[in-house]
């Protein structure tokens, strides 16, 4: 079930997930401290608090995706907490997390996602992809899935038929006809995400669930839409490159395109809600600085 947090009081914007199994309950992406008081009233509407949760599967470690993961665990030390290894030691010590949230932040941090707590070493259950994760008798397939982040994991729920991608996955807001790329400094790589979308083909879900918002459907047009995307994105910032500008000018003119754009395909209402949720401009940044890795500058 996806429990709309509400961070920072807009609906739709962060959605964390809720598995019930016979062996109790866990969150994908429980979402940013900030949002928490949203994530226990979605809870409580399902009788449940904290202190029943089993587990918390994380996609990244992001602070819209893993933020409250600390407070959580403190709350309930029995929290088993799964994560891909790159980004655990990140999760014990924040500090370098942080630093580099807070250049891109600076004193809006707190408010935006309040206090990031470490989580104990003890908590962490470490994947690399491939292995299974137990709840109950329910049984979850992991698979590493760079291409946003570079410790990015997906699970697949194959009773259920649903993957849950994070931002992997994309934006895809309520389930619209539009799926656009999440690509902020400093993984984004295209190789490793076209990769990561074979293994999702592979998987064959019905549905997918990405954090950013809801279930997706009819999926290989979803991952055909963000492919291509993926490939016109990195065809744009390239041109941009090759223009004389400054990189500022570049990634405004790369927002204010694509927002154009998407006027044409949705209202007013889900294009403010899209260019919100994508962050465009940073979107550009995290290409922009791949292909400049690739071109060896
Ligand atoms: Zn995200």
């Amino acid at each position: 079930m996806v429990l709309d947090i509400e961070y920072l009081g807009q609906r739709g914007a962060i959605g964390a997930f809720l598995i019930e199994t016979d062996g109790g309950a866990a969150i994908v992406d429980p979402g940013p401290a900030s949002a928490l008081s949203g994530l226990r009233a979605r809870l409580a509407e399902q009788g449940l608090g904290v202190a029943d949760l089993e587990a918390v599967l994380l996609t990244h470690i992001h602070l819209d995706h893993a933020g409250a993961t600390g407070t959580l665990v403190r709350e309930n030390p029995r929290l088993r907490v799964y994560v891909h290894e790159r980004g655990a030691p990140h999760l014990v010590d924040p500090t370098r997390l942080l630093a580099s949230a807070g250049r891109l932040y600076g004193d809006q941090m707190q408010r935006l996602w309040g206090e990031v707590l470490p989580v104990p070493r003890d908590n962490l259950h470490t994947l690399a992809g491939g292995e299974e994760v137990r709840l109950g008798t329910r049984v979850l397939e992991t698979a590493y899935t760079p291409g946003h982040a570079v410790h990015h994991v997906s699970y697949l729920d194959a009773g259920e038929g649903v993957a849950f991608v994070g931002d992997t996955g994309g934006l895809r807001l309520d389930n619209a006809r539009v799926v656009l790329p999440l690509t902020p400094p400093p993984d984004f790589d295209l190789e490793a995400w076209r990769q990561s979308l074979a293994w999702f083909a592979v998987w064959r879900p019905e549905r997918l669930v990405v954090t950013h918002f809801g279930f997706a459907d009819d999926v290989p047009w979803h991952l055909a839409q963000l492919e291509e995307g993926l490939e016109d994105w990195v065809a744009r910032v390239r041109a941009s490159l090759a223009r004389e500008a400054t990189d500022e000018a570049r990634a405004r003119a790369f927002a204010d395109d694509v927002a154009a754009e998407l006027a044409g395909r949705l209202s007013a209402d889900e294009v403010a809600r899209y260019v919100a949720g994508a962050g465009l401009e940073a979107c550009w940044a995290g290409i922009a600085r791949w292909v400049r890795k690739q071109q060896g500058g």
